[in-house]
């Protein structure tokens, strides 16, 4: 047999309230409900025996002069015969749970009526789209108020009734017989499930449960700006709970499919594009495609726009335009469009143009190069790599 003040951590001269509150934060700790560890089932066993003994003042005097009111007759050895001052003295289990979970334990008839969970869909983008916003027609798949029944659960003509066990009480008391007592527990009633009343002819349409599960389709609006893993939140677009209760919020979680040309990086997009050699030399300006091209009715003036090339332009140089990337999700203005050049060697050339290149190598004194060690090329790459994987 243990030591109930040691198995509640308390001193022989402990308060009511200091064995109430050790309690209390032991029997959390082991309760089946939380912990998983097998052997605090045991321990959840040993608390609350050690705290009906302890909590009451006849028990516990009995315990202190050496007697186990909570083993008393039982086992080898048991001490056998204690009496109770005052007869069967009984112990209310609910009163555990009040000490456990701070009082006011829930009684009477629960509500059939509750409210129902949120909903989660998945939305595709293309990139323009998140980029600038959109409507999208998204198909929802929820529970929704029955239309036969409105949510009451019972069929047409037809009223939730009393329930003759309970009463409408919605619990019922267990009165069990030991050697301290009558043991008194009060549970959900198991003829109405604890609502009070029962639904005699339940609704054909949703089996009493007040809600069906019904697919519609819904118009999102989408916020310009939006990247994926972004959600979009609908008040009360989600589950209806039980008995047609007042529904849950909608979450449309947002995945931006990727781009052949534009990669992105937050509010920026990178593209890559390849120059002459001529006019990387020469300099140049080139029109380039914005994203703004795949949105309906973008000016036309957004749909494209001129970069200028500077002459002696360097394969990988990275040029910025400003304010050409994706709109801020929250804020002002956008981000940028980085776009880096790639010069392209001129392939199957003509004797003419050979001519050329021989000419303009022997102006340039360069008919025998020498090869030169650059100490930019690994920024180069990086650079490149970054352009093309994003
Ligand atoms: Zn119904
Ligand atoms: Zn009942």
């Amino acid at each position: 047999m243990s030591d109930y003040y040691e198995v509640l951590g308390v001193p022989r001269d402990a308060t009511a309230e200091q064995i109430k509150k050790a309690y209390r934060r032991l029997a959390m700790k082991y309760h089946p409900d939380v912990a998983d560890d097998p052997a605090s089932a045991e321990k959840f066993k040993e608390v609350g025996e050690a705290y009906t003994v302890l909590s009451d003042q006849q028990k516990r005097q009995m315990y202190d002069l050496g007697g186990d009111p909570m083993h008393a007759g039982g086992g080898p050895g048991g001490m056998g015969g204690f009496g109770f001052p005052g007869g069967a003295a009984g112990f209310d289990v609910g009163g555990l749970f009040d000490a456990m979970f701070g009082g006011q334990g829930q009684r009477g008839p629960r509500s059939r009526v509750r409210k129902g969970q949120d909903a989660l869909v998945r939305l595709s983008l293309n990139l323009a789209e998140a980029a600038f916003g959109v409507t999208k027609p998204v198909l929802v798949e929820t529970a929704v108020v029955c239309p036969s029944c409105s949510g009451r659960g019972a069929a047409d003509g037809s009223e939730p009734v009393t329930c003759s066990t309970c009463h409408g009480q919605g619990d019922v008391q267990a009165v069990q017989r030991s050697f301290l007592g009558d043991i008194r527990t009060v549970q959900p009633c198991p003829t109405c499930r604890g609502y009070g009343t029962v639904i005699p002819h339940p609704c054909g349409e949703c089996s009493g449960e007040g809600r069906v599960r019904s697919t519609r389709t819904i118009n999102v609006k989408i916020p310009a700006g939006v990247s994926t893993g972004n959600r979009v939140h609908l008040d009360s677009q989600g589950e209806v709970g039980p008995g047609g209760g007042p529904a849950g919020d909608l979450y449309v979680e947002l995945a931006v499919n990727p781009h052949p040309v534009f990669k992105r990086d937050g509010d920026n997009l990178e593209m890559v594009a390849k120059l002459p050699m001529t006019a990387a030399a020469l300099g140049t300006e080139v029109w380039l495609d914005t994203i703004d091209a795949e949105t309906e009715g973008a000016p036309e003036e957004d749909a494209k726009v001129r970069l200028e090339v500077p002459s002696g332009t360097q394969s990988g140089t990275r040029l910025v335009l400003q304010g050409r990337g994706v709109p801020r999700l929250r804020g002002a203005g956008r981000g940028d469009l980085g776009v880096t050049l790639l010069v392209q060697t001129p392939t199957s050339l003509d004797e003419t143009q050979r001519d050329l290149l021989r000419q303009l190598a022997a102006e340039r004194d360069e008919t025998r190069p020498a090869a030169t060690v650059d100490h930019g090329h690994k920024g180069f790459f990086s650079r490149l790599k970054d352009a093309f994987d994003g």
